[in-house]
């Protein structure tokens, strides 16, 4: 009995012992990841803003030990055994975050070997050779159709050549899934996204078909305004031209940019210029990327933004964009690390959205540009417009993407007949060619969709608790504060729930939409 008793101390003191090690491994692997973490920023950030030298895969190299099926395997095991809820949800975070580093750490080298083909590749056009990136704004720029689709066309033979690669590594995703214990890719991204693609499904095709005949209606109006086309004769080549918004950058100069943003978040008793926490470098240097990003680098005590503005409703959009998350993580007061830094992208984005889709307020548009009523009016539709086109392609994708994933032998032709149909072109030959090239790695495609879907939920509570104008209102700010101080900590189908809906659904959006087109009638009449 003594003997048994003893017996039974030592192996409970050893029990104890091996699960506190774990403990302290996991605590390790978590000061290793947030290290990285923060260096990656620091290194994107300088980067970004001043062009200096890049080197990630040092970075990556430097932390190789992280990324491996053992620390995989001891966050999963400490996962399945923790009570509480809340460290459990941070085990989970922290264990996908190695899933996906993981398999991006043992897929880089490829990706990398498309990055350098891409920016080194010259294509042959009209006996000129162009640099393949270039090729993407020259169509965009082109105003002859036929030489729309000579340039898109010249890019086949190098997109095929793209495509051994991209094929390498949709094959390495297949059999590193099923390494890992997952039946299939799609259960691999399933649990990586924590979604079920399957019940996602529906809502997707719902969207598509609820919106078709007015998405239908706006694409013959602006095909023929924008580009003299008719719905016979438009094809993929055509959709960046079409797209162009340039006549309304007169009412977004550059010199307002930055402080139409404060004045924005100023209504919302947000005051940015009080937000030591939160950056913004205007700046204009030689150097600098003009795109507006996002940095959190150390959250939420060091939040950086940075444009070098040009001016524009794209320029406009991208810092109200950035800006939201910016916001966002700047207001984080949540204390567990996997919630300021891990977690999917769903709920940041709609937070971004949500500040983006300012430009589509019709109140926001009269208080803070100088438009008149009839060019309001015509840009409220082109914004609706675009945002539709852009949406329905994100669904074309994503269900093509279920196929693809699925190892569907007539992938290309899917790829090319889905989009075709969502977005009411001709599809050619040359459509199939960009069949993995237009794929975004572990279905990025989803935490779009489901961040457009719920910023129009959130914003319609929005309106609903604050008014039309709820964006000149300090309580909605102080609602939004509410929201983002939690950071990552809440999943986009939990956000929904909290703030009032059963699901993440596209109803909101599809309801906004039609209001605002009819908001748009109504200021014809007037
Ligand atoms: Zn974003």
């Amino acid at each position: 009995m003594k003997n048994l008793k003893i017996i039974c101390l030592i192996l409970i003191s050893l029990l104890f012992f091996s699960c506190s090690m774990k403990n302290k491994q996991i605590e390790l692997i978590r000061q290793d990841a947030d290290q990285l973490i923060k260096a990656q920023s620091e290194m994107g950030y300088a980067n970004w803003t001043q062009g200096a030298f890049s080197n990630q895969d040092s970075l990556y190299k430097a932390y190789e030990h992280l990324f491996t099926k053992e620390n995989i395997q001891l966050v999963k095991q400490a996962e399945e055994k923790e009570k509480d809820p809340q460290k459990k949800k941070a085990l989970t975070y922290l264990r996908l975050y190695l899933l996906s580093e993981y398999i991006s750490k043992q897929t880089a080298a490829l990706y990398d070997q498309t990055e350098n083909m891409q920016s080194q590749a010259k294509i042959k056009v009209e006996g000129k050779e162009i640099p393949f990136r270039q090729i993407a704004v020259l169509i965009s720029n082109e105003k002859d159709q036929n030489k729309r689709r000579k340039l898109f066309v010249s890019q086949d033979s190098f997109l095929d050549s793209l495509n051994v690669i991209y094929k390498q590594i949709e094959d390495f995703y297949h059999s590193q899934a099923q390494e890992l214990g997952y039946n299939s890719y799609n259960a691999f991204a399933q649990d990586l996204k924590s979604i079920d693609l399957e019940n996602f499904k529906p809502v997707v095709q719902d969207f598509l078909v609820k919106t078709q005949i007015i998405y239908e209606t706006l694409l013959t109006e602006f095909l023929q305004k924008n580009l003299k086309l008719n719905r016979n004769y438009f094809y993929r080549f055509d959709v960046p031209a079409l797209l162009r918004q340039g006549e309304f950058d007169k009412y977004f100069p550059k010199e307002k940019l930055v402080e139409t943003v404060k004045a924005t978040y100023l209504d919302l008793g947000i005051d940015m210029d009080k937000q030591p926490n939160l950056k913004i470098d205007s700046e204009e240097r030689e150097k600098k990327n003009p795109r507006a990003v996002c940095f959190a680098i150390d959250v939420p005590a060091d939040v950086r933004l940075s444009i070098k503005p040009i001016g524009g409703v794209q320029d406009y959009a991208a810092l109200f964009h950035e800006s939201g998350h910016g916001e966002h993580f700047a207001n984080t007061t949540e204390k567990i690390w996997e919630f300021k830094y891990l977690g999917n992208n769903t709920v940041t984005e709609a937070y971004a959205f949500l500040s983006e889709y300012f430009l589509s307020d019709k109140d926001w548009l009269s208080k803070h540009t100088q438009m008149s009523e009839t060019d309001l009016k015509e840009f409220l539709k082109a914004q609706v417009f675009s945002r539709l086109l852009l949406v329905r392609r994100y669904c074309a994708k994503f269900l093509y993407e279920l196929e693809l994933h699925s190892q569907n032998p007539k992938s290309e032709k899917i790829y090319a007949d889905y989009l075709s149909q969502a977005m009411g072109f001709k599809r050619t030959a040359s459509d199939e060619k960009r069949y993995l090239y237009d794929v975004d790695a572990n279905y990025y495609v989803v935490d779009y969709l489901r961040a457009w879907f719920l910023e129009a939920q959130l914003k319609s509570k929005l309106k609903e608790k604050f008014g039309e104008s709820w964006f000149e209102k300090k309580e909605a700010g102080a609602y939004l504060k509410a929201l983002w101080e939690n950071g990552n900590k809440f999943t986009g189908e939990e956000l929904v729930q909290q703030i009032g809906y059963p699901t993440i659904s596209s109803d909101a959006l599809i309801n906004e939409i039609n209001q605002l087109l009819s908001s748009v009638q109504l200021v014809a009449k007037d």
